[in-house]
């Protein structure tokens, strides 16, 4: 057993494969698949994760170099998850160490050193152990390095609980430490007392305090409760009387907080009937995909609760994916108050170090939740019994940028090899996860009504043409004005929502609402303003931008937008009286700021509530009664087939933030459109009519679900260079696809240039075409050359969201 297969740290095409290492003798029955480790590679010395041991190679043996260096004492990724990579590589067109790196925590990645804990009491060491250590907590591996200690050895004791690893990180982001403090036996405390000098009233409490309290305490908190100082207590170390010593604390970023500890909620009919087959599901151990399809308030996080609370009672784990803007301390709370220490948290707002004080929370098994945005997916559970995936169609989880991956994909791989259920859940599904359900692949679960059966928020839908008609050049329309007043005479708080992705880019006509559309391919044609042209980013049809509008002949033919600062002005002249707070990327770049901001508006500190996406999801404030949707027409033409959906599904969850308390809420939607079956249908909260509808466009301009895509991106400095590229790719593509397969392109990306390099892409639409991976893989390694030495990029895309 003395060689390795490795995955090194280079990626590189031509170096995306296993290379094989002879395993030294120390550390031979050391290094498990799983493991780190050091490996020559040229002239140079890269990191490489172990994937397999054995004894057989290719190479001759003179070929064959040393693993120089061992970096992980226990393996960090289990062998489902090297698998997973593999897999991941596979399905994404990715580099394999790519996909490894991704499931680990950033602080992993960082230079870092090792150190050797001791855990046991030292008078119960073996011998050996207690001569490395001499009397010391810990010891460098630089130092076992020296000694030549053998790490099978302190393998064997790691194995046994007696002796540690940690990494020290050589940046900022090392693991936290704390001073604890406590006495000796209460009955010598009590005898010293009598030594102790009865002016010296300080130390007297101290020492009172220990011999009622035996258990160690903070440092910290000591000197709090007792109002004493450091050097009172340093007083009594020194007499031999107090103990005192660091010991690592995890950074728990919600340590300050008291969780209401909440118990489980008798099920409604309609929860006990949903959640029968999941616990079943989590009972028999066979794998299956739920869609609990539930308006908002129907009590679907009540259902994930229930079922996590059948899985740890199984003795497994459960995973908890949440969007990242809906990972808000109100969710959280939820399942802290459920679950407690058993829970821990992840999410971008964490520094590195807390990040990976959560993920080893989970590696050591100290916790068998994990609630977290997309990469939770990975959390390394061993014993997973369910994966739960909330809001499923939002589109922050597919990664953009490599490994491409999707995290339902992941999700459903990880179900099957664990045997256990996944949860999908939304009031709002994406078409692609409502069809498989309704096809028998996914199980449907339905909550038809809001607990309490409280009514969904009225939403009036107000026709902007006619505001722009009737004189109105405001950016609030008249009705929208009179509840604002109303809301701030009743002290009651307002949302206003603005999108503002997609703003400028597509050209719509103020006076009668149309917008300029690609005939092929039903999606808005953008404004390109040095050539004055109109261009489709998926066909590359283009037009002339026209001065009058070919529906109506008006001039108010324009592209479309405005910024939520401007919106903030508008509203301070329109309502100097109200209090805005303003909530877009510019104002909550700072770490808490969101929060903050959240808070402020919580507790009552301000009217109004403007702000972006990040707006629309899990807020849940008592004294909202109306929403207003400025402009609903911004996310309805961005050039995307998605954009109905997208307009519907956020129109949903915006209106469900009015009126979720005793106080009914009310909601106003602006739009030049407002006849849009996306818009209209939103207003009804008819999702199975905007389903249905939206399935017939799909069908016959061949998008999702009922064909595949690919996405194929082409960068360089060059302009005719990256069409010649994008050209050959779509010939190559054409000469070997099969009949049913469409390919559209070149044409430009939306993006058209970012940083100086010119974008094309050719986008695949594909039936379930299992070579399209191989021909695609062709197509990069005809052009790998070019890659390496010619700084050309070709990015791969299977089932995209970001269609920039
Ligand atoms: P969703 O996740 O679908 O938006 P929630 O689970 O948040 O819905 O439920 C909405 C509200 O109803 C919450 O305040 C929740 O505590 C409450 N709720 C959920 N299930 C029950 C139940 N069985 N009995 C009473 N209240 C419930
Ligand atoms: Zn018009
Ligand atoms: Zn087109």
């Amino acid at each position: 057993m003395n060689v390795a297969q490795v995955i090194v740290d280079v990626p590189s095409m031509s170096i995306d494969r296993l290379f094989d290492y002879r395993i030294p003798d120390k550390y031979i029955n050391v290094i498990e698949p799983g493991m780190r480790v050091i490996v020559p590679f040229g002239p140079r010395k890269v990191m490489g994760f172990i994937v397999t041991v054995g004894e057989n190679t290719m190479l001759a043996s003179e070929k064959m170099k040393d693993i120089e260096e061992v970096m992980d004492l226990s393996p960090i990724l289990t062998s489902e998850l090297l698998q997973l990579g593999k897999w991941l590589a596979n399905t994404t067109l990715s580099f394999k160490i790519s996909t490894l790196q991704v499931m680990l925590p950033q602080i992993l990645k960082a230079k870092y050193e090792k150190e050797l804990w001791l855990l046991a009491e030292e008078d119960s060491i073996p011998e050996e152990l207690a001569k490395l250590f001499a009397g010391r907590a810990v010891v460098t591996f630089q130092e076992i390095e020296e000694r030549e200690i053998s790490y099978y050895f302190i393998q064997k004791y790691m194995k046994e609980g007696l002796v540690e690893v940690r990494y020290v990180v050589k940046s900022k982001e090392t693991k936290k430490k704390i001073r604890w403090i406590e006495g000796i036996d209460p009955i010598l405390l009590e005898e010293a007392k009598e030594d102790i000098p009865k002016n010296a009233a300080k130390q007297q409490d101290v020492l009172h305090y220990f011999i009622e309290h035996p258990q160690p305490i903070i440092l910290k908190q000591l000197l709090g409760k007792l109002k004493v100082s450091r050097a009172t207590v340093n007083a009594l170390i020194d007499r031999g009387l107090l103990k005192t010593y660091e010991k690592e604390m995890y950074r728990d970023p919600y340590e300050d907080r008291n969780f209401q500890r909440t118990h489980p909620l008798p099920l409604t009919e309609e929860q006990a009937q949903a959640i029968k087959p999941i616990w079943k599901s989590i009972v028999d151990k066979i794998h299956e995909v739920f869609l609990l399809y539930g308006v908002t308030g129907s009590g679907k996080t009540e259902i994930y609760l229930q079922s996590i609370q059948k899985v740890i009672e199984e003795g497994k784990e459960a995973i908890v994916l949440v969007p990242e803007i809906a990972l808000t301390p109100q969710m959280v709370n939820r399942f802290k108050g459920r679950f407690g220490s058993k829970v821990a948290v992840m999410h971008s707002g964490l520094s590195a170090g807390e990040k990976y004080d959560e993920w080893r929370k989970i590696q050591r098994k100290e916790v068998q939740v994990v609630v977290g945005a997309r990469s939770a997916i990975f959390a390394p559970f061993q014993n997973l019994g369910i994966i739960i995936i909330d809001e499923e169609h939002e589109t922050s989880y597919k990664q953009d940028d490599s490994p491409r991956y999707h995290a339902r994909d992941v999700a459903i791989y990880r179900g099957e090899y664990h045997n256990c259920p996944v949860i999908l859940g939304s009031a709002t599904p994406t078409l692609e996860s409502f069809a498989r359900a309704k096809k028998g692949v996914y199980t449907l679960l339905t909550l038809a009504k809001r607990m309490n059966d409280r009514d969904m928020p009225e939403v009036h839908v107000v026709d902007m043409r006619e505001e722009l008609h009737a004189g109105n050049r405001s950016m609030f329309s008249i009705e929208l004005q009179e509840k604002i007043r109303e809301r701030l005479q009743k002290k009651e708080q307002i949302v206003l929502f603005l999108n503002r992705r997609g703003y400028s880019t597509f050209v719509m006509c103020r006076d009668c609402g149309h917008t300029m559309q690609c005939p092929h391919c039903d999606i808005s044609l953008t404004y390109h303003r040095k050539q004055e042209l109109l261009k489709c980013h998926y066909c590359s049809y283009e037009t002339r931008m026209p001065n009058e509008c070919p529906e109506c002949q008006s001039d108010s033919i324009r592209y479309f937008g405005t910024g939520t600062q401007k919106v903030e002005e508008a509203l301070n002249q329109t309502f100097p009286e109200a209090r805005v707070v303003r909530m877009d990327v510019d104002t909550t770049r700072r770490k808490g700021a969101h929060e903050k901001l959240l808070a402020q508006f919580g507790e009552g500190n301000a009217d109004i509530l403007l702000g972006t996406q990040m707006i629309a999801k899990g807020l849940d404030f008592e004294n909202v009664t109306l929403v207003g949707v400025l402009a609903a027409d911004s996310l309805l033409h961005i050039p995307d087939f998605r954009s109905a959906e997208k307009t519907f599904q956020l129109l949903t969850q915006v209106s469900g933030r009015a009126g979720r308390h005793e106080l009914p809420g009310e909601v106003v939607v602006q739009s030049y459109t407002p006849d849009h079956y996306s818009v209209e249908l939103a207003s009804q909260y008819d999702y199975e009519g905007f389903f249905n509808y939206e399935m017939r466009t799909r069908k016959t301009f061949h998008y999702p679900p009922y064909y595949f895509l690919a996405l194929i991106t082409v960068s360089h400095v060059n302009h005719a260079y990256v069409v010649q590229v994008t050209q050959k790719i779509v010939k190559l593509l054409t000469n070997t696809v099969q009949d049913n397969t469409i390919i559209l392109g070149p044409s430009a990306s939306p993006l058209a240039r970012i940083k100086n390099r010119y974008r094309y892409q050719c986008m695949i639409k594909y039936k379930n075409n299992t070579d399209l991976h191989d021909h695609v893989r062709h197509i990069l390694k005809h052009f790998e050359t070019e890659m390496q030495h010619k700084d050309l990029q070709i990015s791969v895309d299977f089932q995209p969201y970001q269609m920039m």
